[in-house]
């Protein structure tokens, strides 16, 4: 581990527990020392304010911050004393995100081919001004985007299973698996997602 502990990062949970947002360790002992939030122990979800938290020893070997008077441990994570909203993120236009919102399917013949066979094509062509986006961007299979080729699926005979448009749900708040904290494990998982209303 290097750097400033400072500089780290804590993750925000809201008041009901659910993971929300990440925030740098600073911002955090701010928030616990307004009595805005609590540290969350994650091996044991004890919780503890400023004054209890501030009473506990650094384990050896461990990062902490050191103010005048106190030695402190780094909060991993913090509940939010009065929060209980989810705020919404947009979802990121990605490849991924669209595999997650196709089911695997190409757009066209209705068939799960496996990641590798799918592609992404554009439903008014690139070259004929098409977007990039969810509402111009589906699954293909490489067969079907190939017979489609620069056209539009009306020029070629070929059907749209369903319209294109933006997922209903988005992520609440994602930390790709390799950046995620030991500490964040048990609190940011794939379940991490709510339906749009
Ligand atoms: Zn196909």
């Amino acid at each position: 581990m290097t750097g400033s502990p400072l500089c780290r990062d804590t993750l925000v949970l809201n008041r009901g527990w659910l993971a929300i947002a990440s925030t740098p360790v600073r911002n955090a002992l701010r928030l616990l020392y307004s009595e805005a939030a609590l540290v969350v122990q994650p091996d044991t979800f004890e919780v503890h304010d400023f004054e209890s938290w501030s009473r506990l020893e650094v384990p050896e070997g461990e990062q902490s911050i050191s103010t005048v008077r106190l030695k402190l441990c780094i909060p991993e994570v913090i509940v939010l004393n009065s929060f209980s909203g989810i705020p919404r993120q947009s979802l990121p236009f990605t490849r991924k995100n669209l595999i997650r919102r196709d089911l695997s399917r190409c757009q066209y013949c209705g068939k799960q081919p496996g990641q590798a066979q799918l592609s992404v094509d554009h439903v008014i062509p690139r070259s004929k001004g098409g977007e990039t986006s969810w509402a111009n961007c589906v699954l293909a299979c490489l067969r079907c985007n190939h017979r489609k080729g620069n056209k539009l699926a009306s020029e070629v005979g070929m059907i749209l299973l369903q319209e294109p448009k933006p997922p209903a749900w988005s992520p609440i708040f994602e930390v790709a698996g390799a950046e995620k904290p030991a500490a964040w494990r048990r609190f940011v998982g794939e379940q991490n997602w709510v339906e749009a209303s």
